[in-house]
């Protein structure tokens, strides 16, 4: 393409969003800024827009729109509102590329759009796929769209498999997702019920927005990602595994027929997925520090613990149950993690309100064969979520 790439980003005051930006801001010839989206920070979007000078912005309700229109006198950027917005600027002809960088199920409509309209796609939001599942992949076949991953482990298998997608079920026997087990990977699993918030999101290696540290705290995070993996990669759920990794420098794995294993190694920093999802399939500088081998002591793993970790199973029993599993999986999480941080619920109920609401729901999902439905059934998860919530005590 010889004009610069255009490009939305869904979520662009948050962690992904901004290390896109920093990304793109290395390369002012390849790339235009045509859209950006937040949903509360409207001071820090106003000074994104100042600087990018998109087309358009998007807030979610009026009184922030009149608030980002005051702070953009002079800068020639729309500022429009709500959720069907946002679709409409993830589908817009004008626009190549979209950073879906929403948090949650609130980026499944976003993205859908994007897929439909045959956008290239780098998927930050892993929890859209989670929910979308087979309509989400249905999308971005039938919109012609480019499915690129975001999430550091999808990105570096994705790194690593050969590009003829059709030899993959052939060549790799499996994948191996790392985990680094987040900042109780050592604490003795009796004492994780009085652990705080404050304490649940102090990751160790990575820097995110906060419901993503909390799943990293529960390794909610990581069954997500399996549930990502098994949608992106088309492999069977026994075909991904997971093993932790503390320090985080093996990205992921792809492990072929013969035993070879194929690795992506790198500093933590997520603006090296961000890069190469924006220049794919070439390779730009994304300012991420190099890995220096003579410092690195050690790189170990061990087997996750079942006990520390009782949501991790998760992933491959609702892979494996009906469609739209994965969608009550994902909201009643959503609604204990956001619970969690009110400190409504104490870390430990995180995972029970995930088990009851899966089971409660279990036999009575329905059908799921468009969007609309799977949202119904979020709704109905979360509502289910909610009510356990109040029954519990903190
Ligand atoms: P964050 O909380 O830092 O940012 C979220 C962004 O989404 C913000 O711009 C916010 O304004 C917007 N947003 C929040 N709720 C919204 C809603 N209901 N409607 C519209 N916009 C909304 O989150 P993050 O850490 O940047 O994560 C974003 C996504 O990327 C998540 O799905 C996360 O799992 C995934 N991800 C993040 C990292 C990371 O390092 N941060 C790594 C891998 C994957
Ligand atoms: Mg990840």
């Amino acid at each position: 393409m010889n004009r610069p790439q255009r490009l939305v980003i869904l979520g662009s005051t948050g962690s992904i969003g901004t290390g896109t930006l920093d990304v793109v801001a290395r390369h002012p010839e390849r790339f235009e800024v045509v859209g950006l989206s937040a949903f509360q920070r409207v001071d820090e979007l106003a000074a994104q827009c100042r600087r990018f000078r998109p087309r358009v912005a998007v807030v979610p309700d009026e009184a922030r729109a009149r608030a980002l229109r005051a702070a953009l006198a002079g800068v020639p950027t729309e500022v429009r509102v709500g959720a069907d917005a946002l679709c409409e600027m993830a589908a817009a002809p004008e626009v190549d590329s979209v950073m879906a960088a929403i948090v949650g199920a609130a980026g499944l409509r976003p993205c859908m759009a994007a897929a439909r309209a045959g956008k290239r796609l780098l998927l930050a939001n892993k929890e859209a796929l989670v929910v979308g599942g087979a309509l989400f992949m249905q999308a971005v076949a039938e919109g012609g769209a480019t499915l690129l991953p975001i999430d550091s482990e999808h990105s570096a298998i994705f790194q690593c498999l050969p590009e003829d997608r059709a030899s993959w079920d052939q060549r790799i026997d499996h994948l191996v997702l790392t985990a680094s087990g987040g900042p109780f990977r050592a604490r003795d699993p009796a004492t994780l019920h009085d652990v705080t918030p404050e304490q649940a999101v102090a990751h160790p290696n990575w820097v995110m927005g906060q419901k993503i540290s909390v799943d990293s705290a529960t390794m909610m995070n990581k069954a997500l990602e399996v549930i990502e993996a098994h949608w992106l990669f088309g492999l069977a759920p026994e075909r991904i595994r997971v093993v932790l990794h503390p320090q985080s420098i093996i990205h992921s794995m792809v492990v072929c027929r013969d035993g070879s294993v194929l690795a992506q190694l790198g500093t933590p920093d997520m603006r090296v997925p961000i890069a190469y999802g924006l220049s794919f399939p070439e390779r730009i500088e994304s300012g991420a520090p190099r890995l220096d081998f003579a410092a690195l002591s050690a790189l170990t793993f061990e087997a996750p613990d079942a006990r520390r970790f009782p949501g991790l199973q998760l992933a491959w029993d609702a892979l494996r149950a009906p469609a739209g599993s994965t969608a009550v999986l994902n909201a009643a999480n959503e609604v204990a993690v956001a619970a969690f941080l009110e400190r409504r619920i104490a870390f430990t109920a995180i995972h029970s309100v995930n088990a009851h609401t899966v089971e409660t729901l279990a036999g009575r999902l329905g059908p799921v064969s468009d969007v609309d439905a799977l949202l119904a059934l979020d709704a109905r998860a979360r509502a289910e979520a909610e009510r356990r919530i109040r029954e519990l005590k903190p």
